[in-house]
């Protein structure tokens, strides 16, 4: 196995996850829907799983979680939801300029059905422009999506204050902590947001599962039809066994969170450190401190993001550009063209990001392979400067 440094694209299922999944693929099996008493036990199993999901975003009441597939429908559920259900209200929603590609393609698609979609800049550190946004709510406005931190470049926002301004304005505010739920705990009753889409694989849970949290007295319109299941919004017999994974997941990351995101911040630190200071034109993207603590996105000058890559592989270190989900596309990342930068930095990214499993020992080895393969890249580019490459031919004497 590589030296793995992409945890935001996908994350190991906690061996402890697994042993409490097995037994629910072919002994546990039932339906909770079912009458006998193997379904009853499947409804009991059912309820504890969504109270573990419950206390882990400290919410009082367990049927605020809804069980869905993974993140991209809990956003769809979010966002077309709430739409639908409020279309009578108004018919203007709010997002930020880099969010995850699941919003933008959302936003996009209720503007095909008529809805207003309106997209707060952030500055160059990747943080919303609070002031714009309050401008951008009027009396139509029906819901504020934000994440909490961006996947990405890894930029905390402002949700305490989003949400102190959403509730004044009587207007749903709805985050995807997909991106934060591992290293930032989420505490409903200190931040009363309305809507939060959560992901099982997220805090090493199976994938294929997810949830969107409700707060009470919050609906949104069912975008699947069919048993009725999940109070009504979201039909489809429940994916028990990745359930009781998420609820095990949930369970352990609640405890451990606090110590883990000290030690990986620590290792991430190093990890900037040991980069910015080894080679030379590096930058690092987004904020220096309000940052999530496991993300170290950079950013080299006369580097095509690609074939870094490409060449970290060789070393068996495995890394990102940036999001996972957007990287099938030859385009800049949208998060970077928001935060001022031109087509030509934003193509040298590199985002390494941390997790349970990283020791110090894959941090070395990351400072440690990384500048022979930027010196290497930048002799054969073509861009590099004359002053830079003199450098590394004097360094080499
Ligand atoms: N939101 C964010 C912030 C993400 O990073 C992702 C991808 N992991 C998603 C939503 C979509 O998640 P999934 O592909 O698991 O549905």
């Amino acid at each position: 196995m590589s030296i793995y440094l992409d945890y935001q694209a996908a994350k190991p299922v906690d061996e402890r996850v697994i042993e409490e999944m097995l037994p629910y693929f072919n002994k546990r099996y039932a339906n909770p829907s079912s009458l006998h008493g193997d379904g009853d036990i499947a409804t009991d199993t059912l309820k504890k799983a969504r109270q573990k999901v419950a206390d882990f975003i400290n919410a009082p009441k367990a049927d605020s979680i809804l069980f869905t597939s993974g993140a991209t429908e809990s956003n769809n559920l979010a966002l077309i939801g709430s739409a639908l259900r409020n279309k009578k209200k108004g018919d203007h929603i709010i997002i930020s300029e880099i969010e995850h590609i699941t919003i933008l393609n959302i936003g996009k698609f209720l503007e095909k059905q008529g809805f207003k979609v309106s997209r707060v800049p952030v500055d160059r550190f990747g943080i919303i422009n609070i002031e714009k946004l309050k401008r951008l709510i009027n009396e139509r406005t029906i819901l504020i999506s934000i994440s909490t931190a961006s996947n990405e470049i890894g930029s905390l926002q402002p949700i305490e204050e989003i949400s102190d301004i959403a509730s004044e304005k009587k207007v749903l505010f709805h985050t995807d902590a997909v991106a934060s739920e591992a290293v930032i705990p989420i505490d409903v009753q200190k931040v009363p947001i309305d809507l939060i889409t959560l992901s099982s694989n997220d805090i090493y849970g199976p994938r294929g599962v997810g949830a969107l949290y409700l707060k009470k007295g919050v609906r949104v319109n069912p975008i699947l039809i069919g048993g009725g299941q999940e109070r009504g919004m979201r039909s489809g017999s429940e994916n028990m066994t990745g359930i009781v994974g998420f609820a095990k997941a949930a369970e352990i990351m609640k405890k451990e969170i606090k110590d883990e995101a000290a030690r990986i911040n620590l290792l991430r630190d190093k990890l900037i450190g040991g980069i910015l200071e080894s080679i030379p034109k590096s930058y690092l993207n987004g904020h220096p401190e309000k940052r999530l603590p496991n993300n170290a996105h950079f950013r080299f000058e006369y580097i095509e993001g690609e074939s870094l890559i490409l060449s970290l592989r060789d070393q068996n270190v495995s890394a990102a550009t940036g999001s996972a989900c957007s990287s099938k596309t030859l385009e800049p990342s949208h998060t970077l063209i928001a935060t001022g930068l031109l087509h030509e930095e934003a193509h040298g990214s590199l985002l390494y990001t941390l997790g349970r499993f990283t020791t110090e020992s894959d941090i070395d080895t990351a400072i440690e392979v990384l500048p022979g393969i930027i010196k290497r890249l930048r002799i054969l580019s073509p861009l590099t400067p004359l002053d830079l490459l003199k450098k590394y031919q004097e360094a080499e004497k």
